[in-house]
């Protein structure tokens, strides 16, 4: 792992801790999931003095991104700006860089499961991988969590299971007959100039249309509410990226894409294929199976029932998300929600990571000063009201 150089300052308080595959039975605080949310939170989690921290991954570190698709790549820039105090997007921890250590800008899948698991060894966080957490249940003072390598308990929970597990289908008649664009046959039919209807417009429905476009399909993206046609603020959890803008105009330049408004009612069969019907009774042919580009639910797994939720259903938490009803479980990764803002990418949710890391650390009554660090780097915001999302020009 070649680390990014800083120019300032370096870590005071990191405390090196050795690998393992098996944790201890009891821990302070164990993080379920290893990839960027859990990995990262763990990285902030190790700098306090005393507290005991493990993380279990029930796959292999980073799995989801060792699972995207060949041709998915990320949206989000990496660009080495460490040592002037802007931490490359994606990094998950001020001393690192996907930039650097992968020498690409735009990662795909697999690569940024390798800078993951680069950076969970060079700051020897210990990961049992292989490890499914299978139920949690909380006694008011800390954890029981059943995991296929037996149980661990633990005073306080980190939830970063991700959203891959709980891919949402729209309330389309026939919704099966679709698939996700989170599986790998969304990418891998159809064949050249074939007809494909993908259902949703926002990043990964214009991904895929891009991929099979430039592949020679011709492609018709439905969404009722034409997010490619968004207009006010600057935040990309509601605009599309630059690259994918860039993108999709390459993709109408061929005259095999058409973006229709609409919302999709309906999927059958017939013997050209599929056709999807709008509620407005529009009918957008497709010879292979339409790809539903509908997004993630939050994906808490075993810890559903510890989240009260909002009335948009996504998790309830306090100013330092943790759950409102279960003191002691906390939540990182892209379900993270604060009113309006989503935290849906790398670079918002790891301005939480201290924030979990300093409200624990205080819970324990531990020095806290080493996440001045994350500050200083620029990752971490704990004043939500500051992250204000438009930009002048
Ligand atoms: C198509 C797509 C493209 C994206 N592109 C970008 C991008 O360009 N830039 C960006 O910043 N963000 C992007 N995101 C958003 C976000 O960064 C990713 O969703 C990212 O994977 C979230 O990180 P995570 O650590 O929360 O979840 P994950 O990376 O999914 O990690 C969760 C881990 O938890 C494990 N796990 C789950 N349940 C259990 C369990 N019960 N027991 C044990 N382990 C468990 C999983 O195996 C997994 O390894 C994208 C998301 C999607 C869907």
């Amino acid at each position: 792992m070649r680390a990014a150089s800083r120019t300032s300052p370096t870590p005071r308080t990191r405390h090196h801790r050795p690998a393992v595959r098996r944790l201890p039975k009891r821990l302070d605080c164990l993080v379920v999931g290893a990839g960027p949310a859990g990995i990262g939170t763990a990285l902030a989690l190790s700098v306090l003095p005393q507290v005991s921290i493990g993380v279990v991954e029930r796959g292999e570190i980073g799995q989801t991104f060792a699972d995207w698709p060949d041709k998915q790549r990320f949206l989000t820039p990496s660009f080495t700006g460490n040592g002037f105090g802007a931490t490359d997007l994606n990094a998950i921890h001020p001393e690192t860089s996907p930039a650097f250590s992968l020498g690409v800008d735009y990662p795909d899948g697999a690569q940024y499961a390798r800078y993951l698991a680069a950076v969970a060894q060079h700051f020897e966080v210990p990961v049992s991988t292989g490890t499914e957490v299978t139920a949690v249940r909380a006694d008011g003072q800390a954890f029981r969590v059943d995991t296929s390598r037996g149980p661990i308990r633990a005073r306080t929970l980190v939830w970063a299971g991700g959203e891959f597990t709980e891919p949402t289908a729209p309330a389309v008649t026939n919704a099966a007959l679709a698939v996700h664009s989170s599986d790998s046959r969304a990418w891998q039919a159809p064949a050249h100039s074939d007809r494909l209807v993908v259902i949703g417009g926002y990043e990964s429905g214009i991904d895929l249309a891009c991929h099979h476009v430039q592949r020679g399909s011709r492609v018709t993206v439905l969404d009722h509410q034409h997010p490619w046609n968004a207009g006010a603020g600057s935040d990309p959890s509601y605009q599309l990226a630059p690259r994918t803008r860039q993108r999709l105009d390459r993709a109408m330049g061929t005259g095999r894409l058409k973006l229709a408004r609409g919302r999709a009612a309906s999927i059958e069969q017939d013997r050209n294929g599929y056709l999807v019907r709008t509620t407005g009774g529009a009918r957008h042919p497709s010879s292979a199976q339409p790809v539903l580009a509908t997004g993630f639910g939050p994906g808490l797994g075993p810890v559903a029932g510890l989240f009260a939720r909002r009335s948009d259903g996504w998790p309830l938490l306090t100013a330092d998300d943790e759950s409102t009803v279960t003191p002691g479980l906390f939540l990182n990764g892209p379900a993270l929600r604060h009113d309006d803002l989503r935290f849906c990418f790398v670079y918002k949710f790891r301005q939480r990571y201290a924030q979990i890391a300093r409200t624990i650390g205080d819970r324990f009554s531990r020095d806290t000063s080493g996440l001045e660090y994350w500050r200083e780097a620029g990752m971490w915001t704990d004043d939500l009201s500051c992250c204000g999302v438009s930009c002048a020009c």
